[in-house]
């Protein structure tokens, strides 16, 4: 949003920006597409480098505009560069249901954001392309259902494909992050999450687990 708009003018109280993490070829710009155009592109062209993507929403009557970060998914080999995750209010960690290679990479997607991000960021699971699983073999949901307890994310199936539940993933990151700030900083919602980093609650939660993942 430009400096000289307020609120008043363009109707978005804050922006959240929110970044897509995961394996090459897990569908991370589908989502996108699906969700910022409402369309599919069987043959998409190949994430280079990083892009982002504007979508306003209106959530509870609240204006939210969600900066969305896409990635190529080779990050993984290479840090991402600190300066990137700046301000990063969301992560949403992509896998592909049908492929067991992707969902094993979860984990070290995770270690890796944790090393960069900051930890108050908000994240969650996603496994795409649910309408492949009648015609290929998918994903062990105990082997999920383990991982999101492990690492205490929520988990979404989704199609970018079918549009299967894309709007609720967003919908839910941008709560989420909304309830956070707002929960932090009731007098300045947009400010970044990094200068939450003492709050008494968040800090506890951070104790509950001493797993990798948190
Ligand atoms: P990215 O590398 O993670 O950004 O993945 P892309 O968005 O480029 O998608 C890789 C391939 O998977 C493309 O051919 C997409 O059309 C396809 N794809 C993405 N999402 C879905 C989905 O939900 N269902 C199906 N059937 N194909 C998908
Ligand atoms: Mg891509």
């Amino acid at each position: 949003m430009k400096s000289h708009q307020n609120k008043a003018e363009t109707g978005v109280e804050l922006v959240e920006k929110v970044l897509l993490l995961g394996d090459i070829s897990v569908g991370k710009t589908s989502i996108i597409t699906r969700f910022t155009e409402g369309a599919f592109y069987e043959n998409i062209a190949n994430t280079i480098g990083v892009e982002y993507h504007r979508k306003t929403i209106n959530l509870k009557g609240k204006g939210i505009e969600m900066e969305i970060w896409d990635t190529s998914g080779q990050e993984r080999y290479q840090s991402i560069a600190k300066s990137f995750y700046r301000g990063c209010m969301g992560i949403i960690i992509v896998f592909d249901v049908t492929s067991e290679k992707s969902f094993g990479n979860v984990k070290s997607w995770i270690e890796h954001l944790n090393c960069d991000a900051d930890s108050e960021v908000v994240k969650i699971l996603v496994g795409n392309k649910s309408d492949l699983k009648d015609e290929f073999s998918s994903v062990d949901k105990t082997e999920i259902a383990e991982l999101t307890k492990e690492c205490n994310l929520v988990y979404f199936e989704t199609s970018a494909k079918t549009g299967e539940n894309i709007k609720d993933a967003f919908e839910f990151i941008a709560l989420q992050i909304y309830e956070k700030l707002t929960d932090f900083e009731p007098r300045d919602r947009r400010v970044s999450l990094a200068s939450s980093k003492k709050s008494p609650k968040k800090r506890e939660e951070g104790e509950k687990s001493d797993s990798c993942c948190n």
